[in-house]
This record gives C-alpha cells, sequence and structure tokens, in this order.
C-alpha cells in the first residue's frame, strides 16, 4: 500500500507543471483519510488516480479550470469516482484543465496554462493536459479524463502516454461536468495499455443514474495476445493526407509494417466525410455548450460577482467576469447556430452531416475491419501561445479525434515513436462496445512498436 506521504510527494514534485489545481496540503490530508478507508480487497488497492477537474468529487473542489467555479465543493461525486473508491484506489487531487474542457492545449485554464513534461516551451495538449502531463512525469500511473472532441486521445498522443475513449454509453457521465452532452464520456489515461484499461473496466458499466449510461456489465479486460493474426486493420486515406508531419506519417509505416509482421491483415479504406467533421463538431458542441452552460448565472454555483442591481446584470456580470474568452466564444457561436434564423444552415445541416459520419464509419467494419488504425494528431506538440491567436488553428489539432465522438466509437491513443524528442501518438479506432478488441490489438502494439525512437 501506498502511503500518503510519498504519494503526495511525487505529485508535489510534478507542481512545476501547474498541473495540479489541488493544493499540497489539502491532498496529504485527503490521501491520509483515504487510506485509511480504502478497500484492502479491491482491484485498484492503493493505485493512485488523478482525476481532472471537470468530474465531481466530495474531497475537492470542483471548479472545470474556470473562474466562474472558483472554490466550488460538489455536493455529490461522480459514479466513475465513487467506482474507484469503491476498487480501493486513491483519489490523487484534481487536474488542471482548460476552461470547461474546452480546447487543445490546457492554455485555457483560468488557473494558468499546463507545461509539456519534456519540454516547459509546448504544450502538453488539451484539454485534460493536466492528467496527461502527470502520467507522463510518473507522478501518477493513471488519471481520468474527459472527452467530448479528442481531450484525452490528443493529449496522450502529445506526452507519450496512452489514453482511451471509451463507446459513447460505456462509462457513466454522472457527475461529469457536462460540455457537449450528446459527445460527452470520461476517459481514462496510462503509462502502460493496461493501467489504463484496468482503470476503464473499474469505471465502466451501469448506472442508474445516468440514463445515455447503457445497462450493460462492466468491461471485461482482454489477455495480452501472442499475434494479430485474424485481425483486419483498415487505414482510413483520409486520415493520411500529403500535408501530414513527415516524422508522424514514418512512425505510423512503422506501426503498420509491425501490425502486418504480427500477422494483421492491413487495407486501405475511405471515410469520405472525414474533411467536414472539424466544422460539424465545432456547430454541434458549441451549440450544446451553449445550453448546458446556462446554469451558471450568479445564484447556484461559485461565486457571484458584483453589479447585482438587478437578475439581468447579476447575470452579465457574473458570466462575463466569470467565463474566459474561449466559453464566450462557444457560448456566443452555439447560440448563433440555435437561433431561429440559422438553426437550418447551421445546427440542422450539422446534424446530417453527423449521420453521414456516421454512417462513413459502418461502411467500413460492415466491409469486414475489424479495427481503423490512425495518426492521433497532424504534429507533435506545438509550442505554448502557437495558436492562441488563432482558434481555428487550435480547432484543426482536433482533426482525426473528432470522428470518433460524432460516431459515439470507442478509441484510444498509444505511444509510436518520437520527432525531435517530442513523443507521437497512434490511434486504433474501434466497433462500438467492443473496446475488448481494441485493447487487445493495443497490448499487442504496445510490446513491439517502439515507442520511444526517433521516427
Ligand atoms: N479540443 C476540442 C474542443 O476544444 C475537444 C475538447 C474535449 O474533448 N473536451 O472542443
Amino acid at each position: 500500500m501506498s502511503d500518503a506521504k510519498a504519494v503526495a510527494d511525487r505529485l508535489v514534485k510534478a507542481k512545476r507543471l501547474n498541473a495540479l489545481l489541488t493544493p499540497p496540503k489539502d491532498l496529504r490530508k485527503s490521501l491520509n483519510t483515504q487510506i485509511a478507508a480504502a478497500r484492502p480487497t479491491g482491484v485498484l488497492y492503493g493505485m493512485p488516480v488523478a482525476v481532472k477537474d471537470n468530474i465531481c468529487t466530495l474531497e475537492f473542489t470542483t471548479t472545470c479550470g474556470s473562474r466562474i467555479l472558483e472554490g466550488y465543493r460538489s455536493p455529490y461525486e461522480a459514479t466513475a469516482v465513487a467506482k474507484l473508491k469503491a476498487a480501493g484506489a486513491l483519489i490523487a487531487g484534481k487536474t488542471n484543465c482548460d476552461e470547461f474542457a474546452m480546447g487543445s492545449s490546457t492554455e485555457h485554464s483560468a488557473y494558468g496554462r499546463v507545461l509539456h513534461p519534456l519540454d516547459k516551451t509546448r504544450v502538453p495538449g488539451g484539454s485534460s493536459g493536466g492528467s496527461a502531463a502527470l502520467v507522463a512525469a510518473g507522478a501518477v500511473p493513471a488519471a481520468l479524463g474527459s472527452e467530448t472532441g479528442g481531450s484525452v486521445r490528443q493529449p496522450a498522443a502529445f506526452c507519450g502516454v496512452v489514453g482511451i475513449k471509451p463507446t459513447y454509453g460505456r462509462v457513466s457521465r454522472y457527475g461529469l461536468v457536462a460540455f457537449g452532452s450528446s459527445l460527452d464520456q470520461i476517459g481514462v489515461f496510462g503509462r502502460s495499455v493496461h493501467d489504463a484499461a484496468r482503470v476503464l473496466s473499474v469505471i465502466s458499466g451501469r448506472d442508474p443514474r445516468d440514463s445515455t449510461c447503457e445497462d450493460r456489465d462492466p468491461l471485461r479486460l482482454p489477455t495480452v495476445p501472442e499475434s494479430l493474426q485474424g485481425f483486419v486493420i483498415g487505414l482510413p486515406k483520409e486520415y493520411f493526407p500529403p500535408e501530414l508531419d513527415p516524422a508522424v506519417r514514418r512512425a505510423c509505416d512503422r506501426a503498420i509494417r509491425i501490425m502486418k509482421e504480427l500477422g494483421a491483415a492491413v487495407r486501405e479504406v475511405s471515410l469520405p466525410h472525414t474533411p467536414y467533421a472539424v466544422p460539424t463538431y465545432y456547430v454541434i458542441a458549441p451549440a450544446e455548450a451553449s445550453s448546458n452552460l446556462a446554469r451558471y448565472d450568479g445564484v447556484r454555483y461559485g461565486p457571484r460577482f458584483n453589479g447585482a442591481a438587478d437578475l439581468r446584470s447579476l447575470y452579465r456580470s457574473t458570466r462575463g467576469q466569470g467565463f474566459g474568452p474561449e466559453v464566450r466564444r462557444r457560448i456566443l457561436v452555439g447560440t448563433y447556430v440555435l437561433s431561429a434564423g440559422y438553426y437550418d444552415a447551421y445546427y440542422r445541416r450539422a446534424q446530417q452531416m453527423r449521420a453521414l459520419i456516421v454512417q462513413d464509419f459502418r461502411n467500413a467494419f460492415d466491409r469486414g475491419v475489424d479495427l481503423l488504425f490512425t495518426p492521433t494528431v497532424p504534429s507533435p506538440a506545438f509550442k505554448a501561445g502557437e495558436k492562441l491567436a488563432d482558434p481555428i488553428a487550435m480547432y484543426m489539432s482536433d482533426i482525426f479525434t473528432v470522428t470518433a465522438n460524432l460516431a459515439g466509437l470507442p478509441a484510444m491513443s498509444l505511444p509510436i515513436g518520437r520527432a525531435k524528442g517530442l513523443p507521437l501518438g497512434g490511434q486504433l479506432i474501434g466497433q462500438a462496445f467492443l473496446e475488448d478488441e481494441m485493447i487487445e490489438a493495443a497490448y499487442a502494439l504496445e510490446r513491439v512498436v517502439p515507442a520511444t525512437d526517433e521516427a
């Protein structure tokens, strides 16, 4: 069993990354209590798991990286957190993230940016950048993040760790602060496929408190296979465009060669609506966010900002001062695309396009493909500040990840090499509720793909 001091010390050592929002004093105190209460028979007994700050915990505040929830303490905890505790895991503090999980670099947190563990001039990816950085720095073996459009897989790729986004409905969203409800899922980071997968299996399964959570047993972990014999891996050609970073391409080519050597049949497939995924996502996610974030009004949660002469000015000053620029941009875009005059032009068309993207995946899987393999992100971790002034450039780093969220499919990123010392990620996309197949392939790949070699 880990002792509270050792766990807290490791986390505090990673403090320079600004990845953890929980003050060390609170962390130590809570870890002592948690260790005393932990169930020794649990499958995760003594395993410290850091939790993204948009997932409700009783032990610590839940701020979503926002001023509007500064100091907010949830009166209940997320089902995923309760399941971790029941399995004996220790909740090792709350991790910094883009405000309300909106972003791809963890530069949009009200509590400062998170540093990339290998190069402090770079971003760790986002929005779950704090969780990814802590796992990469070896401060915790696993962490929870959330996924609306790639916020676990993209930072996992940038930081060189494993990140899994489950099928929509596999893990309860009860206690996950809502961003885009038709897309949101809790996801998991791990140092290895096994660490991530066993945490995922613990938090998965039915929950009567979340009607979008499927009535299924928890995920059963596959065994580590000897080969990839029998697997048909599809390579969607739209995910390998000519402008792909050459190092990313080289690392993918090597991983593909290795999959073939392991006995997999590899074939090219086409997902023709992929080019529309980013615009579709950036209509649907803000639309849902504008509705979900209407509840932060200075009355019910978090601090109330001045100017409360009347109700309208209370809302205006609280939301004006409480939300950062990216969140305000999303609320404005979302409100616009849902407004009477523009609904048909934007929101309805985005929904229609989403249906076509879902169909693309169905067609590929119907043709006998078991899994898809793609790069996770088109490039390695970018420099801090590089994309801040250009939201569209920032949004484009989600180009290979948003599709799985739009289609509700399980997907994961695992390290497949490095470029000038920076990690690169390869993505596996699976069929709905067949995480076990995806994890099996990842186990096989992890054993032989040179994750730290230059591509
Ligand atoms: N980067 C995407 C966005 O900004 C995805 C965020 C997420 O998955 N939470 O919306």
